[in-house]
């Protein structure tokens, strides 16, 4: 039998109702002959609070505790998908992580697949079992504890079991019907794509859109899997929502494909530190150690010496780095005036693979943000994409504002 990976996010299992119309659409696809594997999320809202506690109770918390909190969420819809299914007279069975086993890393809370053994559930598809529920985001570490795959990990899990059982799709149902130009709550005049590059989602993905997780999105990349992202509230054909594919296979092609933004951005700013080989090591190493994850950085021109170095990162690990950085100050290994942190910042991107043989697209782009006032904070540009740091009640403003100065609303 073909095999089908169908994936259903929060909103498409908030309540027994959803759950019971995503458990029909999987009916449908088992009536057409597949043998289907469904990976589903944790209702809707259920992670936040799960991740609330866990802060609540302890700030610094053990990972691994972290991780069997928060994976929870998960284990009630796989049992009650099963359930469902099996209410409709179709012969299902859910699996936690462990029990596959989803063999993963031991990087708690952004752990990363090893490996997925096929042998358990393609034994209970040979015996007559139609679906297999899978908990996404969870998976089992070399020491036997339960790891979680880092937010929006079930879009992982499903590609990655996509590949391992060589499904001939990885369909992803969420709540909205396809990927946009940009976020659609965002911009009105956001447009959906018919399709969209690996490469160009690979960016969007990282550069906040959360359509899709990026590591979801680089494994359907290296091994090839079809990956369609779609509605499950509305009707879908053969042709419905969006399809990631080779650029090749791209017929649409504008420099500009999309933007993205990511709204809890902080900038941190090191006020006069000693300009000196190895300045940047000392800076960044403590903070690498400490789980920081640093985005964009910029070195200011020397005065008599001294310098002023500033980065941003999630604004949620502001008081990480804080104190990474006051530590490494305290044992001397680096000396500054003042460490200044500006927490309402947002990160603004404009991506597609046509900037690689169009030049302007930089300029344009703080043309546009010029011209409702916007003040660019720092910029970073790769082959594909440019980025600004910007102040947060300016970023939709600036999202909508890119939209129409690339004329996205248009199809190319
Ligand atoms: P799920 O719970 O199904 O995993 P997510 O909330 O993780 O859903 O992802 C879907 C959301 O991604 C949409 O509701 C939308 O607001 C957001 N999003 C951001 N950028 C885009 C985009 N370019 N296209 C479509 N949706 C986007
Ligand atoms: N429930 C997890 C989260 O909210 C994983 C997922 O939904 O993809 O991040
Ligand atoms: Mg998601």
């Amino acid at each position: 039998m073909p095999i089908l990976v169908m994936k259903f996010g929060g909103t498409s299992v908030a309540t027994l109702d959803r759950i019971r119309r995503a458990a029909k659409r999987v009916g449908r696809e088992v009536a057409k002959g597949y043998d289907v594997i469904v990976i589903v999320s944790a209702m809707a809202g259920r992670t936040n609070e799960l991740v609330g506690w866990v802060d609540e109770i302890s700030p610094l918390y053990d990972a691994r505790e972290y991780d069997a909190v928060v994976s929870s969420g998960e284990n009630v819809t796989a049992g009650l998908m099963a359930l469902t299914l099996q209410e409709m007279g179709i012969p299902a069975r859910s699996w936690q992580g462990w029990q596959v086993p989803l063999k993963t890393d031991s990087a708690h809370g952004a752990a990363r697949i090893e490996e997925i053994p096929t042998d358990n559930i393609m034994a209970k598809f040979e015996e007559g079992m139609k679906v297999a529920v899978v908990a996404g985001f969870q998976g089992v570490s070399p020491e036997g504890r339960i790891t979680t795959l880092g937010r929006g990990g079930s879009d992982t899990t499903a590609v990655a079991f996509a590949a391992a059982f060589g499904a001939e799709r990885c369909d992803i149902y969420t709540d909205v019907d396809g990927i946009y130009t940009t976020d659609p709550r965002i911009a009105s005049k956001a447009r959906k794509l018919e399709r969209i590059a690996f490469e160009e989602m690979l960016e969007l993905a990282s550069l906040g859109a959360k359509v899709l997780q990026t590591r979801s999105v680089e494994l359907a990349m290296r091994y090839k899997v079809k990956l369609r992202v779609l509605s499950s509230f509305e009707d879908n054909d053969e042709n419905a929502g969006t399809l990631v594919c080779d650029e090749e296979d791209i017929v649409e092609s504008k420099v500009v494909s999309g933007v993205a933004y990511s709204r809890d951005e902080a900038k941190m700013t090191l006020i006069s530190v000693a300009d000196r080989p190895g300045i940047a090591a000392a800076i960044f190493t403590p903070l690498a150690e400490a789980g920081v994850n640093v985005d964009m950085i910029v070195q200011n021109i020397s005065e008599e010496g001294r310098t002023d170095m500033t980065f941003s990162c999630p604004v949620d690990q502001v008081k990480r780095a804080e104190r990474a950085l006051q530590a490494a100050r305290e044992a001397g290994e680096i000396n500054y005036h003042d460490l200044v942190a500006d927490t309402e910042a947002a990160k603004v991107s404009v991506v597609g693979i046509g900037m690689r043989s169009h030049a302007g697209v930089a300029a344009q782009m703080f043309r546009a943000l010029a011209a409702e006032g916007i003040n660019i904070k720092v910029i970073t540009t790769s082959e594909i994409k440019i980025s600004v740091l910007i102040e947060r009640k300016y970023m939709e403003l600036a999202v909508q504002a890119l939209h129409d100065a690339f004329e996205l609303e248009k199809a190319a």
